[in-house]
């Protein structure tokens, strides 16, 4: 490789030829203060915080180290008096139109431009001028934009870009600048999928998730409500990071403690239902090979990507499993089955569901989600608001000890804790359709070909003597190549596609916690916290969804088989063909 050497600072580094004085100094372990960089994703040079003073031996001048590409022998300076002055001044001139509301702001603590403005000793601006004056966006369940906190950035444009959904861009010029819809249009009127790609991104509070914890504590306060929450797959695997623990830190059993301190009468696991998924989802496939049924068969607990099929692939729903999420069908069991055996009136329970994502929100108050008649969960909060509920309760999260989840609906297997990674339901599917179709056990269970971080993986499995094709995506963006691929026919020949709308899977959620950019630069969030997911896997001693002893009740008890009228009634729904804009 073409190598050049550089000094940061006086640290000599070798780096390949095309790096930038960014990426040089990262390797010499400098970090260089950045608000609209995005690696990879948003490099546009827009901000102008990230400059410093590089000598390329005539003499040291002002340049953007994000884009700026390092040459042979390059002195780079990244912290002089001059490049602290100009980054003050930089961040004054932001301060000039924002509205500094730091006290009440959703991501007070959490904000880029605050902590920058925080180390650089700038506590407003010197500079006077028009200030424009933008009405907050509240049209959707999941988010609010405020930009009157913008800098913009375009960091969410980026996002929403990879999304391959696009609503979001510049609209007007110069002082005027705003981010938002074209032609003005609120949220709810474009064809958003409600993934939160952007709120992650977002480097202040202009992007923010729909607070929904007030209705939370409300719950718990009312003592004619039994009070229940599941919590999804992933969320053990993130929520720890809200209170600084390493990035992939199980936290399975402080979570299930900090539950019950708040106050919820029973705390069970979303994982009971991801199994029931799993059984349900493998027998509409066998079905559907059977009965000549539409294949490939894609999977349909990611409402993003439900949202994303909906608006851009309307003609191709019928692929889609008529599965419920998991976090529905918990809802759906909860207010019909265990509604029952614990003698309350479903119109008495408020179903919560903590999730790693933000279409969750939209998917409670989707149509046919109301197995008992009343909504099969009622508030959907994300890990980053569950944090902020146990910071208000002043629990010192850290020092809790590890509970297990209430019985039964908190029992699962290992297959249902890897659904939080892309490719866990479809390894999870594969474990099951294995014994089902070989009528074994198998205790061969990892399927590796699926594993992994790429947004867009193929497989071929060989079950019972026969290779089956399949395929998984996270992304808006691979979910287009992919459905754009069964438009042509289907060429690759798969039979069951996984799909979820956020890159990587549920543990890089749009509801998980927030790292600074500068981490999701340079470690791979997904790979680290999906590998919690996985070392749980193998650690557990039933690693099969048909083997839970909770699925294998429920279809005792309660359902009339696999895929019977009863628990078609209640775990199945149906998608609507949806239009892409609305003009107000
Ligand atoms: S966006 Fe950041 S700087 Fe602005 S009000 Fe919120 S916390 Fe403060
Ligand atoms: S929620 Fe997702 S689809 Fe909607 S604007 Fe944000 S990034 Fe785009
Ligand atoms: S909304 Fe946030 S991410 Fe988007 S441009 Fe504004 S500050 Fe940047």
């Amino acid at each position: 490789m073409d190598m050049l050497n550089v000094k940061i600072n006086g640290i000599a580094v070798s780096v390949p030829r095309g790096s930038t004085i960014l990426d040089a100094a990262r390797t010499a372990g400098v970090e260089i203060p950045t608000l609209c960089f995005m690696k990879e994703k948003n490099e546009i040079g827009a901000c102008r915080i990230c400059v410093v003073e590089a000598n390329e031996g005539r003499g040291f001048r002002v340049v953007t180290a994000c884009v700026y590409p390092v040459s042979e022998g390059m002195e780079v300076l990244t912290n002089t008096e001059k490049i602290q002055k100009a980054r003050r001044t930089t961040l004054e001139l932001i301060l000039s139109t924002h509205d500094k509301k730091c006290l009440s702001c959703e991501r007070s603590t959490n904000c880029e431009l605050q902590k920058l403005c925080l180390d650089y000793g700038v506590e407003d601006s010197t500079f006077e001028g028009f200030k424009p004056h933008y009405e907050l966006d509240f049209s959707t369940a999941h988010l609010v934009r405020d930009n009157n906190k913008c800098i913009l950035c375009r960091r969410c444009v980026a996002a929403c870009r990879e999304q391959y959904v696009s609503v979001i861009g510049a609209n007007d010029r110069g002082i005027d600048t705003n981010i938002g819809q074209a032609f003005n249009l609120s949220l709810n009127n474009t064809p958003c999928i409600s993934c939160g790609q952007c709120t992650v991104v977002c480097p202040t509070g202009a992007l923010t998730v729909k607070n929904d914890t007030d209705k939370v504590w409300e719950a718990l306060n009312d003592p004619e409500k039994t009070v229940v929450v599941q919590t999804a797959p992933s969320v053990r695997a993130t929520l720890g990071e809200c209170f600084g623990m390493p990035i992939g830190t199980n936290v399975e059993g402080k979570m299930v403690a900090a539950l019950r301190r708040l106050g919820f009468d029973k705390v069970f696991d979303t994982d009971f239902s991801a199994d029931l998924t799993i059984v349900e989802e493998a027998n509409e496939l066998v079905e559907r090979i059977k009965n000549g049924g539409v294949l490939p068969m894609i999977t349909s607990c990611s409402p993003g990507w439900v949202k994303f099929c909906e608006f851009y692939y309307p003609d191709m729903l019928k692929h889609l499993s008529t599965c419920k999420s998991p976090q529905q069908m918990a809802g759906a069991v909860i207010k019909t089955y265990w509604a029952q055996k614990a003698g309350i009136d479903p119109k008495n329970i408020v179903s919560v569901s903590v999730m790693p994502c933000t279409a969750k929100k939209f998917e409670i108050g989707r149509a046919d989600q109301s197995a008992a008649g009343v909504p099969d969960v009622d508030i959907s909060i994300t890990t980053r608001e569950l944090g902020k509920m146990i910071e208000r309760a002043g629990l010192k999260f850290t020092a809790l000890p590890d509970e297990q989840f209430d019985s039964p609906l908190g029992e699962d297997t290992g297959a249902a804790v890897i659904f939080g990674a892309t490719g866990g339901v479809m390894e999870a599917a594969l474990r099951t359709a294995n014994d089902w179709l070989t009528g074994k056990d198998n205790t061969d269970v990892d399927y590796h070909a699926v594993r992994g971080t790429a947004g867009l993986k193929e497989a071929t499995v060989n079950i019972n003597g026969q290779d089956i094709k399949v395929a998984v995506g996270s992304s808006g963006s691979a979910a287009k190549v992919i459905m754009d691929k069964l438009k042509a026919g289907n060429p690759d020949g798969w039979t069951f596609i996984e799909i979820m709308g956020c890159p990587g899977g549920c543990v890089n959620g749009g509801g998980q916690p927030i790292q600074p950019q500068y981490i999701r630069d340079t470690v791979d969030l997904k790979a680290v916290r999906a590998k919690a997911l996985y070392d749980q896997d193998a650690s557990m001693p039933l690693r099969k969804s048909h083997e839970s002893p909770v699925i294998k009740t429920l279809y005792s008890e309660w359902y009339d088989g696999f895929g019977g009228h009863k628990a078609h009634h209640d775990l199945h729904t149906s998608y609507v063909a949806r239009k892409k804009f609305n003009k107000e």
